[in-house]
């Protein structure tokens, strides 16, 4: 995916404030990418670009050098999404069963059963639904099932590789958690198929020592992309 030129702005009542100005970089295909910043720099403004929840004011977003926002083809977009998944800090789960909820969006009599197993197991999540008592089959808020905060990572996780997700954003995925859920969380996402592209936008700094490159916001127009090891060389300093 490639940015070129990208701007945008929220629009508010009577001035325009562009939160992200002629910003410029690329992700290649299954490289894991970090994404830094203070609070408010930024990043979810760009995680919704890449994800095409917003369209950029001005500039381009290319996949495989198709531009997402093209007149003449619209079908890029919409496979874009189609490849596309997001584990968002809180996942938000569905009043349904576990199943329904990993295999998302497909009826229940039609859910292959194996398929969402497999996900779960990648997503090491199904040791804890065997413990259950309807295991697949338990609904999420049923008799006080409690999901806790790694777990419904690890389902929203395991709805991503049920999807077979090519680009999973992970956004701010492991501030909530404790040291050692963290840990279990950030193996489970640097351990992804290498044909996954991954982005992650975190605040805290050491969950992105696996990746090869940071994208370093410092708000506004102030972007710098910087190879992992020479980043944390230099917030050493
Ligand atoms: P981050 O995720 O790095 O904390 P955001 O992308 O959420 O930053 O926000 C970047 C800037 O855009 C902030 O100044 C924020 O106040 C502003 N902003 C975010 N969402 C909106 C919105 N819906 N309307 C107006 N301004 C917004
Ligand atoms: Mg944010």
């Amino acid at each position: 995916i490639c940015f070129k030129n990208v701007s945008f702005h929220y629009q508010k009542q009577d001035k325009y404030l562009e939160v992200i100005s002629d910003l410029n970089f690329k992700i290649k295909k299954g490289e894991r990418i970090g994404i830094v910043g203070k609070s408010g720099s930024g990043k979810s403004t760009i995680a919704n670009l890449i994800m095409s929840i917003f369209e950029p004011n001005s500039g381009e977003i290319l996949v495989n050098n198709k531009n997402l926002y093209s007149d003449d083809n619209k079908e890029i977009l919409y496979e874009w999404r189609k490849l596309i998944s997001h584990v968002p800090q809180d996942p938000y789960l569905l009043d349904k069963s576990i199943a329904e909820n990993i295999a998302f969006g497909i009826p229940l009599d039609q859910i292959d059963l194996n398929k969402v197993k497999i996900a779960a197991k990648q997503a090491y999540i199904s040791d804890f639904i065997e413990t259950l008592p309807k295991k697949y089959f338990t609904k999420v808020g049923d008799n006080g099932l409690r999901v806790s905060g790694g777990q419904k990572q690890r389902i929203a996780i395991a709805r991503a590789i049920f999807k077979n997700s090519k680009f999973i954003l992970f956004d701010e995925a492991t501030s909530a958690l404790d040291n050692s859920t963290e840990e279990n969380i950030l193996s489970i996402i640097y351990g992804l198929n290498k044909e996954v592209t991954v982005v992650l936008l975190a605040h805290r700094l050491s969950t992105l020592r696996e990746c090869s490159r940071i994208i370093e916001i410092n708000g506004y127009s102030d972007f710098q992309i910087s190879e992992t090891q020479e980043f944390f060389k230099k917030i050493k300093k």
